[in-house]
């Protein structure tokens, strides 16, 4: 399997070296050269395979022998062994559930199988591997859990200080072992250019292995296409058009249900949904790509000012004689945007209206998903359901006005005590850390 930079196509790399460095030297984004087409066959008799023989199937297409099978299926096994439901609102509307990972996010199915892959490739290496991750909640409690104790594997979480909700932040901060968590006086989008930085600097990555967990790395977004068909497989028996709602922030999720379509996988369309941070919506509807600052919503892991997918979108998407790339763009994705009074109305309307209890990220991709179906009725719509709403329990108790159960995974964690260090947004400080630490 050969991956190329976004930046220069020229510039290739092969899937050990993609995943272990994460970012080409050039800043750009890996992608595959070929995204193989899967046999009508494979979506065709979809119903007879296990979540997990998806898993198998796709990845021995795309990965063409990078990694011996026994050895890939065991990687799958560790990786997949929690499911993706589909749960039935009504005739039109479903949602997917993500959050059955140990972080209780869809992260878990990214961060599992990037762990698999990467410490796989790197049993020949003695040095060790540090990752470095930017979160704005949910990465970092994913990507610990997915690592921890991982030998030869140390993870370094930078979070915003006071940004993430109070489970979150115990998911980063409890594991300890080979888990580390910085705690940045600032906002995501620091957390992220700080790492971006460390990647591009020479001096620090001559002497220390790093490299990155974020869903920039190919790794993580591969599996993240493995559930659109796990999906599609549980409704494919109804016979209309699929379309999937994707609460969205740096756009991984999407962009893994592009590489899905490229796959094979029979869908047409995809709705972006946006809290009020929504540069990907606007850029739908303008043409013009403007990233800014984030804005702080209750649906915070999509708080994001500059989606760090968009080169992917805009290579899957590219133009040509005929349609120019925004144009294509506007064809399989329409997006929408919502405030976060839209969202506390959406949770509550979800839970009278189907006693259902979504959490707000799956709450903006309910709204987008109504609004689409509007103009749209001919669609059956699935929801992504990014979170499982106890990860954010004072504002859903807060909107719903009633307590919400917490799955046992996640009480366990409150009781265990936070272990963070504080930092500034200062690179040179952050620089001076790493160098200290490993
Ligand atoms: C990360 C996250 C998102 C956004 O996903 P992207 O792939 O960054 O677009 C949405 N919801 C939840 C709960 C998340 O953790």
């Amino acid at each position: 399997m050969k991956l190329y930079s976004t930046k220069n196509k020229e510039n290739l790399a092969d899937l050990k070296e993609a995943v272990l460095k994460g970012l080409p030297d050039d800043n750009g984004l890996y992608m595959p050269v070929n995204i193989p087409k899967l046999p009508k066959e494979f979506i065709d008799n979809i119903a007879d395979y296990s979540f997990q023989e998806i898993a198998f199937f796709i990845t021995s297409h795309l990965f063409q022998g990078a990694i011996p099978e026994n050895d890939l299926k065991r990687i799958i096994e560790s990786a997949i062994n929690f499911p993706a439901p589909v749960i039935k609102l009504d005739d039109q509307k479903y949602i997917l559930e993500l959050f059955h990972g140990p972080s209780l996010a869809f992260k878990d199915f990214g961060a599992r199988f990037m762990a698999q892959l990467m410490s796989y490739f790197n049993q020949e290496v003695s040095k060790e591997l540090v990752i470095l991750v930017a979160t704005s909640g949910d990465t970092g409690g994913a990507v610990a859990a997915g690592f921890y104790r991982t030998p030869g594997i140390k993870v370094v979480i930078l979070y915003p200080s006071g940004k993430v909700s109070h489970l979150q932040e115990k998911q980063l901060t409890t594991l300890g072992d080979n888990i580390t968590a910085l705690e940045v006086n600032g906002s995501f989008d620091d957390c992220q250019a700080m790492v971006k930085q460390a990647f591009l600097d020479r001096e620090l990555s001559s002497q220390v292995r790093l490299t990155s967990a974020n869903s920039i790395n190919i790794s993580r977004l591969i599996p993240q296409s493995f559930y659109y068909f796990e999906a599609y497989k549980q409704l494919k028996a109804q016979g209309q058009d699929i379309v999937f709602c994707v609460p969205s922030g740096n756009f991984g999720n999407l962009t893994a249900g592009l590489l899905a379509v490229q796959m094979g996988l029979p869908i047409s369309h995809f709705i972006a949904a946006t809290n009020a941070n929504d540069v990907i919506p606007q850029y739908l509807k303008s043409g013009n790509f403007e990233p800014r600052p984030s804005i702080r919503t209750i649906s915070n892991a999509m708080d994001v000012g500059n989606p760090s997918n968009f080169a992917r979108m805009l290579d899957i998407n590219k133009g040509t004689e005929k349609s120019s790339t925004w144009n294509n763009m506007k064809d399989h994705i329409s997006g929408y945007a919502y405030t976060d009074a839209d969202t506390e109305a959406a949770i509550k309307e979800v839970a009278n209206k189907y006693g259902y209890i979504i959490d707000p990220h799956g709450a903006v991709g309910y709204l987008a998903l109504k609004e689409y179906q509007e103009t749209n009725p001919n669609t059956v719509g699935v929801v992504l359901e990014t979170a499982h709403p106890s990860k954010f329990l004072p504002d859903m108790e807060r909107v719903l006005n009633e307590s919400i159960k917490i799955p046992s995974r996640l009480a366990e964690l409150a009781k265990k005590t936070k272990k963070s260090t504080q930092i500034s947004t200062e690179y040179s400080a952050f620089k001076a850390w790493v160098l200290a630490n490993y």
